[in-house]
């Protein structure tokens, strides 16, 4: 079997721009988990299936029709047939992906589809629980995080790039309560796995941590 390098760590610590990064320069595929996550969410608002109701998710889990069309840099997503890529990133969708994500028939429901990514040449999983339960033999594991000030403003810059003025206060305040869901949730809660490597990237630079983690792949 391929290879896996498992990139897990809170929102906002940086994993989605470092793990695409990392897979092209491997040329290994990407599993982008949370994105499954926040489809099951995006897919239960049109179908009318309110965010509790744990069956009825974990059906629709169950039957993403979903595909991932990596093209360039860039992957664009198509839920049943549309482009879902920008409709899936809102703060809203991403707070209702963390209260599926908390269901554990939900998380069982995706379990196959993310190991299905795991194909040769190798695979890069950025998510919460890659190395802890997706990919629990993963040869390398890594636990990316930045303290919450720093993944607030990185949030904030972000944000103003694409024309939104948020404050700084309110989005820290957000990223401190999906921090606290993730880490509380009785299933898969967030946390390193025993043999992970942890790198904190709040005073680092996006290609320090790629060529910090592109060592540690060689070592
Ligand atoms: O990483 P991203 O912000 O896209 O993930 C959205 C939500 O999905 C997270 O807040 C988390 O609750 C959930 N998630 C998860 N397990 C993963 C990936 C994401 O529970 N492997």
């Amino acid at each position: 079997t391929a290879p896996v390098m498992t990139i897990d760590g809170p929102g906002g610590a940086g994993k989605g721009t470092i793990s695409r990064l990392i897979a092209e320069r491997l040329g290994w595929h990407l599993l982008d988990s949370g994105a499954l996550y926040r489809l099951t969410a995006l897919a239960a608002g049109k179908h009318d299936v309110a965010l509790d109701d744990e069956a009825a998710l974990a059906e629709v889990a169950a039957n993403l029709d979903v595909v991932f069309l990596a093209e360039g840099g860039a992957t664009t997503v198509l839920l049943e047939g549309s482009d879902a890529t920008t409709a899936i990133r809102t703060e809203q969708v991403g707070d209702a992906a963390s209260r599926v994500a908390a269901l554990p028939a939900v998380r069982q429901a995706l379990l196959q589809r993310q190991r299905d990514f795991q194909n040769p040449p190798g695979l890069v999983a950025d998510g919460r629980d890659m190395g802890t339960v997706v990919f629990i033999d993963a040869p390398l594991k890594i636990f990316l995080t930045a303290s919450a000030q720093e993944r607030a403003h990185r949030r904030h810059l972000q944000l103003r790039e694409a024309g939104v003025d948020a404050s700084l206060s309110s989005l820290l305040k957000e990223i401190q309560a999906r921090d606290a869901r993730d880490m509380q949730r009785s299933v898969a809660p967030l946390k390193p796995a025993d043999d992970a490597i942890t790198l904190d990237t709040t005073r680092l630079t996006i290609p320090e941590v790629v060529n910090r983690l592109t060592e540690l792949l060689a070592e």
